[in-house]
Order: C-alpha cells, then sequence, then structure tokens
C-alpha cells in the first residue's frame, strides 16, 4: 500500500518570533533553520522581508538546504491598488526565496471593519497575489487568517477567500485557527465540509494553543482530509504557542495510525536528533527546557516507583509507549527513597557503573540514600550529587582538595546618602599538600563564596576554567521542630555539559556550599583530573 504524502511547514522563525521575549538574531535565524533542514521539515517559514532589518539580512542570504524549501512570508495586496503598484508585496516578490505564503483575511468581519474593504475588494487581492506569486515561478501558498471563526460566521464567504486562493493556482490553502479557540470536532466538521470542494492535499492547517488543543487540532485536521501542517519548534508563539512540531512529528512517525497512512519527509535520523534538536532552540533562547514535555523531556521516560522500576528493566515495553532512543531521548530511573534495589541498579548502569546485585556496597549505598533522603536530599533531581555519593560508597573518587574552612560576610554601607551591600568570602583550602587561601566579592554571599572556591585550586585551576552556574534553587522544608534548606545548583561548561548538586543543612550558606562543592568535585571527576 502506498502511503500518502504529508507536508510539515515550520513557522518557527516567523510566527513563533511573536512569542513574548523572543527576538532571534540572524546568527540563531541560520542555526535554527540548517537544524529543520538537518531533520527533513518541508517549507521554513524565514520570516517577513522588509518588516525588519533581520528579516531583510535573512532573506538576502543565500541559503542552500538540501531538503526544504525556503518560505517567504507577506500580506496580499492592499485594495484599491494593482499587484504592481503595491510596495509591499513587490518587497516580499523580490526576496530570494523557493516559496511565498501569504496572509489573507477570510473572515467577512475583519474585511469589512479591520481592512475596511469591501467583502469582493478582497476576493481580489487573494486571487491577484497568488497570481502574482505563481507568476514568479515560485510555489504559492495562502494562509486563511482567522478561518475557522470566520467559517462559523459565515462559511459562504470563508470557503469563497479559500477557493478563490485554490481557483488562482495556490499549491496550498492554508486554514489557520488564529485565535486557537477552534476544538477538534470542530476542526473534523468544517474541514471535512472544505475538503468537499478544495483537494485535501492543497489544504494545509496552522493551529494556535489556547484551549491545548494545537496538536489535536492538526491531527483532527489530517483525518479529515489536509496535507500540510504548519507549527514550531517546542510549540513557540504568541499567547499559548502554536502547534508543537516537536511533539507532533514522533506521534505522525511512530504511531501505527499515521505511520502506516503517511509518509514525512523526516528521516529516522532526523527523529533520534529531535531530543536535541528540542534542547539547542532552549538554549539558544536561553530558556530551561521543559522537563515535562511528550517524547523530548527530561522526564519523557523518567519513572520513580520501584515496582515499576523493576519491570522496566525486564521489560520496558510494558510502561513506555514508544522506545526513548527512537526520539533521541533516555530512559531514567529515580533514584528515590520510594525505590529499591531495582532502581538504583538501573541508575549505577546508566551512567556506567557495573554493580553486582547481591554486592554488600549496594545495600550500603541504598541506606546512605534513604537516610540522606530522610535528611531533605533529593537525588533525583540532582544526578551529579548522587553519582559522588554513589561512587564514595563504591570508593572511586580521588579527593582532590580538602576545606579547612570558609567564611562569608554580608556588609550594608552608606554610600553617599545611599545603602549599598557588599558580600566577601574567604575559602581555605589545602590542595595536594598545598594550603591555599582566597578572597572574593560577589553581589551575595553564595556568589561570594563561589567566586573564592574557584579563585585559586591550585593544580586543578585549568580543569575548571569553563565552570559556570547556570542555577540556583532554594527551598525550605519542614522538618519538625527546625527548618532545613535545600539548595541545587545547576552548574554547566564549555563542552555543553549540564549537571545539577544539592546541598542540606539549616543553614543557608552550608547547604550552599555542599552543593558547590559538589560541582567543582563533579566537573574534575568527569575531565578526568588525576588524584593528588
Ligand atoms: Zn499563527
Amino acid at each position: 500500500m502506498t502511503r500518502e504524502r504529508l507536508y510539515l511547514f515550520d513557522t518557527t522563525l516567523r510566527d513563533g518570533q511573536q512569542t513574548a521575549g523572543v527576538d532571534f538574531a540572524l546568527e540563531e535565524k541560520l542555526a535554527v533553520a540548517r537544524m529543520l533542514d538537518g531533520i527533513g521539515v518541508d517549507y521554513i517559514e524565514g520570516g517577513y522581508p522588509g518588516a525588519n532589518p533581520t528579516d531583510t539580512a535573512f532573506f538576502a542570504q543565500k541559503h542552500d538546504f538540501r531538503h526544504a524549501r525556503f518560505t517567504a512570508f507577506g500580506m496580499t495586496k492592499r485594495a484599491g491598488r494593482s499587484a504592481a503598484n503595491d510596495p509591499g508585496l513587490q518587497t516580499v516578490l523580490a526576496a530570494r526565496s523557493d516559496a511565498l505564503c501569504f496572509v489573507a483575511k477570510s473572515w467577512d468581519y475583519h474585511v469589512e471593519v479591520a481592512l475596511g474593504t469591501t467583502l469582493e475588494e478582497n476576493l481580489k487581492s487573494i486571487r491577484e497575489t497568488v497570481k502574482a506569486g505563481v507568476a514568479s515561478g515560485r510555489e504559492t501558498m495562502i494562509d486563511c487568517e482567522h478561518f475557522f471563526d470566520g467559517y462559523k460566521a459565515n462559511p459562504e464567504y470563508a470557503l469563497a477567500c479559500a477557493k478563490a486562493a485554490y481557483e488562482a493556482g495556490a499549491r496550498w490553502v492554508v486554514l489557520c485557527d488564529t485565535n486557537g479557540g477552534t476544538l477538534p470536532h470542530e476542526v473534523s466538521k468544517i474541514v471535512s465540509e472544505v475538503v468537499a470542494h478544495i483537494p485535501g492535499d492543497r489544504l494545509g492547517i496552522h493551529p494556535h494553543d489556547d484551549t491545548g488543543c494545537a496538536v489535536a487540532n492538526a491531527l483532527a485536521a489530517v483525518d479529515a482530509g489536509v496535507r500540510q501542517i504548519q507549527g514550531t519548534l517546542n510549540g513557540l508563539g504568541e499567547r499559548c504557542g502554536n502547534a508543537n512540531l516537536v511533539t507532533l512529528i514522533p506521534t505522525l512517525k511512530l504511531k501505527d495510525e499515521y505511520r502506516g497512512r503517511f509518509e514525512t519527509g523526516i528521516s529516522d535520523e532526523g527523529l533520534r536528533n529531535l531530543t536535541q534538536l528540542s534542547r539547542m532552540l532552549d538554549e539558544i533562547l536561553n530558556r530551561n527546557p521543559n522537563r515535562h514535555a511528550p517524547y523530548v523531556g527530561a522526564n519523557a521516560f523518567a519513572t520513580k516507583a520501584g515496582i515499576h522500576a523493576s519491570a522496566i528493566l525486564k521489560d520496558p515495553r510494558t510502561y513506555e509507549h514508544v522506545t526513548p532512543e527512537s526520539v533521541g531521548n533516555k530512559r531514567r530511573v529515580m533514584v528515590s527513597d520510594q525505590g529499591g534495589k531495582s532502581n538504583l541498579l538501573a541508575e549505577l548502569k546508566r551512567i556506567g557503573i557495573e554493580v553486582g546485585k547481591d554486592d554488600p556496597r549496594l545495600t550500603r549505598l541504598l541506606n546512605e540514600v534513604k537516610a540522606r533522603e530522610n535528611l531533605g536530599y533529593a537525588y533525583e533531581g540532582a544526578a551529579a550529587s548522587f553519582e559522588l555519593l554513589a561512587r564514595r560508597v563504591l570508593g572511586s573518587v580521588p579527593n582532590y582538595f580538602d576545606v579547612d574552612s570558609f567564611r562569608t560576610s554580608v556588609e550594608r554601607r552608606q554610600k553617599k546618602g545611599e545603602w549599598d551591600t557588599v558580600c566577601e568570602a574567604v575559602v581555605k583550602l589545602r590542595v595536594n599538600g598545598e594550603s591555599l587561601m582566597s578572597v572574593a566579592e560577589g553581589n551575595g554571599p553564595v556568589n561570594a563564596l563561589d567566586g573564592a572556591l574557584r579563585k585559586d585550586l591550585g593544580i586543578y585551576q585549568p580543569f575548571i576554567e569553563d565552570l559556570r552556574l547556570t542555577d540556583f534553587k532554594v527551598r525550605i522544608l519542614n522538618g519538625g521542630t527546625e527548618a532545613v534548606t535545600r539548595v541545587t545548583i545547576e552548574s554547566a561548561d564549555g563542552n555543553g555539559d549540564v549537571w545539577t548538586t544539592v546541598g542540606v543543612s539549616p543553614n543557608i550558606i552550608d547547604a550552599s556550599f555542599q552543593a558547590l562543592v559538589d560541582s567543582v568535585t563533579f566537573k574534575l571527576l568527569k575531565s578526568d583530573a588525576p588524584a593528588p
């Protein structure tokens, strides 16, 4: 049985850029476009040439995509002018691209109120814009803005807009749920009615996620006949975002229902790169990845409970709907006091430590983990501290340095009539027989301590030059008579590795210092620093 071709259209760089706080620089746009092309996305919408300097520069570049069709976005011709006399349209037509996508009004209310023109003029704009695009020799498509709301208000007119585009030669007529309020059963019904007039292999869907149904709406539209899906990486987009291609791609590639019927441009290798691609985008945006993201989140294949963990080791299929490797993710069995030996064995295996299940050290480690979790340590979110603890119990962590003492002070002082805070820290260490003392200032006591600890580590200094702290979290735990503080620190280095460490104490400074020391020790361990 031959499968039908389903096309994926990415608009991360155009609609995704509408997200509050997101503004891609030229280099970032190039990096995202390369990643999208690399996995086999069919269309990459680069932006709106002429609308801003970055988009204009992006379209001035020569793009050499292996697979994707580079698409310029613009508006349909303004009413009352010819296509040749519309400077906005001409700028888009002049841009270097393989395809063109124009947005058109399709809700009668918007045509008359927002555009201030007549319904017939708007149809004429659609026709002439499509003709001008096709005449430029490029694949041309029309995004019918507010199509579903327009269809509910005036089905004849919304359909007339879509048909005008199709009859004028548009390769794709894209039905947009611009407000994102349409539900899957409405998408099914409306798309089925449109398919009676325009063939499904000429129709696309552009859903927004305002009811949390963007992915479901895309699938409903495909089931009803459309053959192009528009979405963004990680669901980036204005308000609640667009349909998330990172969720849709594995569903289309791995679920029998879709895999059996459709072929996409995404290669199996592209699918395996999806987790990395999703995290790279977050890296570019300087955001923390969503741990609970379907398929690619750090927790997507993580299990906590002990009885599940042992079953997963026996047969992962019983607890996983797809294999984590298929999307480039990892299975993770979290260490927690709910878990038993099987949890621990699985986690040790994952970090490359082989221990026999009857090894007495395993019981010792389990007891140690439980005792520490009782004190407030949480290792499921601090894998580096867990690894250090495990390797210590198993006897394989060198004693790189000893801390003799540390001290930090916070001073508020008057400076020209205003209060100023100065924090200072002193750390005394012994490294390889050498006594070292470092002093540092910081904007807070932990910042100052971090500076002093990493200022001079003697023979180990070269190994920690690229270490930086990327996140710092404090949680106050109520442990009966006395409150306990848990500090979690996330660190990163020049290799792009990220690790998390934890410290617990009634004193926040002490808890922070433990987590800092673990972070530095872990960095030395993973860098294969020689034992003193
Ligand atoms: Zn949109």
